[in-house]
């Protein structure tokens, strides 16, 4: 096995606070949560990062976000249309892709988070931009 901490929760060798999980895919809560939910979705296999992924990853990728709507659903963070037709509710999905991508963690995930405003998730760091321009 990969010498890699995310694979150890898919093997039950590291704990976890797992929300769902099939053959495929396993949910579970991210220890540092940056609002009331946070989940990270990762397929079973290694696969280091999203830049790995190809054409035979379509279907896991896709099921990866479909299985989105009902994990969030399940925990109040649906889009809802209120009375007066305005909307509330939501959530950010986000995949750090690399060291560019801020991604620490080389097992591919995808984050899920909620339960609140999320504001700053995509911020660029413009300093380290204007250098190379
Ligand atoms: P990323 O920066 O996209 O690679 O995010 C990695 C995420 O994994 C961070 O949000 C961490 O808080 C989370 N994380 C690290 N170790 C664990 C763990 N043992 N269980 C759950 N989440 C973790
Ligand atoms: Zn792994």
């Amino acid at each position: 096995m990969e010498d890699c901490l995310f694979c150890k929760i898919a093997a039950n060798l590291v704990p976890a606070d797992k929300v769902f999980e099939n053959d495929e895919l396993l949910v579970f809560k991210d220890i540092y949560p940056a609002a009331p939910v946070h989940f990270l979705i990762i397929p079973k296999v290694h696969i280091s990062t999203l830049s790995d992924c190809r054409g035979r990853d379509t279907g896991m990728l896709g099921r990866m976000l479909a299985l989105v709507p009902l994990l969030t659903a399940g925990h109040g963070c649906e889009v809802k249309m209120e009375v007066d037709g305005s909307r509330s509710g939501g959530f950010k999905t986000l995949i750090n892709t690399g060291p560019d991508g801020g991604q620490e963690i080389y097992h591919l995930h995808m984050h899920v988070i909620g339960g609140g405003r999320i504001r700053g998730a995509m911020k660029v760091e413009t300093a380290a931009l204007q250098q190379q321009a």
